[in-house]
């Protein structure tokens, strides 16, 4: 087992009975995750990230709408900290903010992402969470936002990581700490291949 993988049993049994795969390298949770949300597990993932990232001083949790709002919701109120989400169309109400382009995989388009700068800044020790890691395109806007804050990333937590995408190694290869619950290898002739 890679050294930085620790497999989290409940959402490894939850995918396999539930989870679907779609053509592309998709893999649909809608069921528990991305639609429909088991509270439950949500919970009991967001304690396990509490767990894994006990050994960081985190004062913000940062996510992108709209997927990653829930278990970023779950893990600040278990760490009492604010949850931020980074907005995808700029509010017309918002005037000073941060401002990035991230490239969605799903979606296959670029897009904005912003933050207001009144919630993001010098100071914060941010740990970012999401749903999937794929290609890491979503985890490299964050980044962006973070460094034109002046703020520090902390660490990154994900629900799915999506090996045969590599985010996760060049988060890793970044100096990141990584943490994902469930990590898949392969999703080909749609059969779900877990990293061992
Ligand atoms: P990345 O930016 O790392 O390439 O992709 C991450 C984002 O794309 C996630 O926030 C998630 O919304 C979406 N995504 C990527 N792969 C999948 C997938 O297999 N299933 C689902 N449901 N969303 C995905």
């Amino acid at each position: 087992m890679a050294a930085y993988y620790k497999p989290f049993a409940p959402l490894i049994e939850r995918i396999k009975r539930d989870g679907k795969c779609l053509e592309g390298g998709i893999l649909k949770v809608d069921s528990f995750v991305n639609h429909q949300i088991d509270p439950t597990l949500l919970q009991s993932m967001s304690i396990e990230f509490v767990r894994r990232f006990a050994n960081k001083e985190i004062n913000k949790i940062l996510t992108i709408e709209a997927s990653g709002i829930a278990p970023a919701i779950m893990v600040g109120f278990l760490l009492n900290v604010p949850v931020v989400f980074a907005k995808k169309k700029k509010p017309s109400t918002m005037n000073d903010m941060l401002i990035t382009e991230v490239f969605s995989f799903t979606k296959q388009r670029t897009y904005s992402v912003c933050c207001a700068k009144e919630f993001l800044g010098k100071g914060d020790k941010v740990l970012f969470i999401d749903d999937f890691l794929a290609n890491g395109n979503a985890a490299k806007g964050i980044i962006d936002l973070v460094q034109q804050a002046g703020a520090e990333l902390e660490g990154m937590g994900f629900i799915v990581e999506k090996s045969f995408q590599h985010g996760g190694e060049m988060l890793r290869k970044m100096g990141y700490q990584v943490e994902s619950l469930a990590i898949i290898d392969s999703l080909d002739n749609c059969k779900i291949t877990f990293k061992a």
